[in-house]
């Protein structure tokens, strides 16, 4: 446990720690690039709500996607002496510098959902991101073999975006190959924002005279905008489209048939797991790992967790019965 930035003299903590049953609470900081998507303020109240039942305490900032205001952040969490820094990073190739502070101040990283490269950082947890793009264009093969394919990225900025488009692609391409599937566009989304996926979508739909069969979206919140344009020239439904993370509204438009699929990513699992982590890292002690992830630096010890193909076929078995959302919600 970090002893930095506590006002008071080392004499005195020593005299406060040496105290039969003094514990000082593990401070956590939880770095989370944008919270106005959804999915973020799930992972937000789990890992808070699970960290808090290990004794430790946490202390949240958005950076609403900046990249300054992040590192700024970030900056301000090392000044509060926290003990451990869990980052979402908006960019993760250009935290460098900041996590070299960071380090050089003995508080331990972990990067949660997207790596951190070229930084010295202590663990990361995610899911296998590119079995997530697998999982996508799997489903819209199977409904449709043939056909116009729209092909819409995340943010270029996020590093999961790569990962989440080889794993479509290693499906897609003995098809484009074979001439079955023709792609006629391709574009990523900025921030993941849906405003910006639904202009994407717009312009697609005009470029191709509305002949699109099939979108793969690369996560909920850009489906969402998508499919807004194609309500506008009633395709909405006609139109198979995929996504991710089971956010509400995905999962209520996968019910009335707008979109095809999502892919659930059991985030109770990955909070709570990511929770256990900080702790454990904050008490000094080394979490146990499931893989290894290269970052330019190291071989960072990592738990990487299963994503989950959900259609209507299978929400009652896979979020309903996690809880994940309430059966009753989704009416
Ligand atoms: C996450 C996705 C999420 C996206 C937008 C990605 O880094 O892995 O689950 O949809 O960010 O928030």
């Amino acid at each position: 446990m970090k002893m930095k930035h506590v006002l008071l003299s080392g004499c005195a903590l020593l005299a406060i720690v040496s105290q039969p049953g003094f514990a000082k609470k593990i401070e956590i900081g939880l770095a989370i690039y944008d919270l106005r998507l959804e999915r973020w303020q799930k992972d937000r109240d789990i890992f808070v709500q699970k960290a808090e039942s290990l004794g430790a305490k946490v202390l949240v900032q958005s950076a609403n996607g900046s990249e300054q205001t992040q590192i700024s952040q970030i900056e301000n969490m090392i000044a509060r002496g926290v003990d451990v820094l869990v980052i979402v990073p908006y960019n993760g190739q250009v935290l460098s510098n900041v996590i070299g502070e960071v380090k050089h101040e003995g508080i331990k990283v972990l990067a949660y959902d997207c790596i951190i490269n070229n930084a010295d950082i202590d663990y990361y947890i995610s899911f296998d991101n590119k079995k997530v793009g697998e999982l996508q264009a799997q489903s819209l093969v199977e409904r449709v073999p043939e056909g116009n394919y729209f092909l819409m990225g995340g943010s270029p900025l996020d590093v999961n975006a790569k990962p989440y488009r080889e794993g479509q692609m290693k499906v897609l391409t003995p098809l484009i190959q074979s001439g079955k599937i023709k792609v006629v566009g391709d574009q990523w989304v900025d921030g993941w924002l849906p405003e910006n996926a639904l202009k994407i979508m717009e312009n697609a739909l005009t470029a191709n005279n509305n002949k699109i069969d099939a979108v793969v979206a690369s996560n909920d919140s850009t489906a969402g905008g998508a499919i807004q344009a194609l309500e506008a020239q009633g395709l909405a439904g006609k139109v198979v489209i995929s996504g991710q993370d089971a956010d509400l509204a995905a999962v209520k438009r996968i019910i009335a048939g707008t979109q095809t699929m999502t892919v659930y990513k059991p985030i109770t699992q990955m909070a709570t797991k990511a929770a256990e982590v900080a702790v454990q890292l904050g008490k000094g002690e080394q979490p146990a790992s499931n893989a290894k992830t290269p970052n330019g630096v190291k071989d960072v010890p990592s738990w990487l967790l299963e994503p989950i193909a959900v259609d209507k076929s299978n929400i009652d078995t896979t979020v309903v019965a996690d809880g994940f959302h309430k059966k009753s919600d989704l009416n």
